[in-house]
């Protein structure tokens, strides 16, 4: 059967380096959730942004990269193109994941 899923590790978190992240190549720095938790929180004032990130919360504690987006947007206020397209990206394979009863 071919594999056309993304490649999938798990990797240790670098801030507790107790917990275990399932990350991609996509995710050069790992934290978990417990860790990077503190760093997602923040307010989003423009709509776009907001509609963007409203996502369930467990989309977040299940993927290092949609965390790792939210945390930099709200650190630099801005994403490029292509940050919001490949949030995107994932945000509709895990719906369709769900969907499909894979996880
Ligand atoms: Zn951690």
């Amino acid at each position: 059967m071919p594999n056309t899923m993304r490649v999938q590790y798990k990797q240790k978190c670098v801030k507790c380096k107790k917990n275990y992240v399932l990350a991609t190549s996509r995710t050069s720095y790992v934290l978990c959730y417990d860790c990077q938790k503190s760093s997602l929180i923040g307010e989003i004032t423009e709509p776009a942004y907001k509609k963007l990130f409203s996502i369930p919360e467990e989309y977040y504690k299940e993927n290092a990269f949609l965390r790792n987006i939210k945390a930099n947007y709200l650190k630099y206020h801005s994403l490029s193109e292509s940050q919001v397209t490949a949030f995107e990206k994932v945000v509709d394979q895990m719906k369709s994941e769900k969907k499909l009863g894979m996880k």
